[in-house]
């Protein structure tokens, strides 16, 4: 059984997981956490439940993304895992940081490079990664199948999408991204999105604006 627990972190308001099994092995999905006291937050959420974490997960590189992957990173030993497509990314957003009046200290250590198919165990549980670009050239989704959910970062929130108009942004990949690899999933699949509230692919299908034909 997992369980997941959502942080809201940043000034953009940024989502991130922490997912742990029944044996306390846990993962961090996009660490946003920018602030100290956001940063002493998780790792006391950490500690408090006497978790191992064993992997650092990043569904993409925004800035608001990888705010504490040094921090995470440095505290747990952990080695980022991304898409080879999203170097790109994660080299701009230290540049991103200043633009944004947000400057964050980069991460400086190895990658591991996820890709499509590749599968993240927890305990006896499995997340298998989605390769769905179009809001970042090299986005990623883990999907639990047992459980029924998915880590969709900023491909589909509820009731929207992720924007395009950044670098290597694109809204046909998107949309294709979207519908070949999330709409797919069974309709009761929770969408644990990187901004706002959950939701269902199954609500989505029905409602999301952007996906009605
Ligand atoms: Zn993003």
């Amino acid at each position: 059984m997992i369980h997941i627990k959502t942080f809201v972190f940043s000034p953009i308001q940024e989502n991130t997981y922490v997912l742990h099994s029944d044996n306390k092995d846990c993962i961090i999905i996009d660490p946003g956490c920018y602030f100290d006291e956001e940063k002493n937050s998780l790792a006391q959420y950490i500690d408090n439940n006497q978790l191992n974490p064993r992997f650092l997960l990043n569904t993409h590189c925004h800035l608001d993304h990888v705010f504490g992957n040094k921090f995470v990173a440095e505290k747990y030993q952990l080695t980022p895992f991304i898409h080879a497509e999203e170097k790109i990314v994660f080299d701009y957003a230290p540049t991103a940081g200043l633009m944004y009046n947000l400057p964050f200290d980069q991460y400086e250590g190895p990658l591991e490079f996820l890709e499509e198919g590749s599968e993240i165990n927890l305990g006896n549980s499995v997340l298998k990664t989605l390769f769905t670009p179009g809001h970042s050239p090299g986005s990623v989704s883990f999907y639990n199948e047992s459980q029924s959910f998915v880590i969709s970062g900023d491909v589909l929130f509820k009731n929207s999408i992720g924007r395009t108009d950044l670098p290597g942004g694109n809204i046909d990949v998107l949309i294709e991204s979207i519908k070949s690899k999330l709409l797919v999933l069974p309709k009761n699949t929770v969408v644990h999105s990187g901004h706002g509230d959950s939701t269902t692919i199954g609500e989505e299908e029905k409602n999301n604006p952007f996906l009605i034909n």
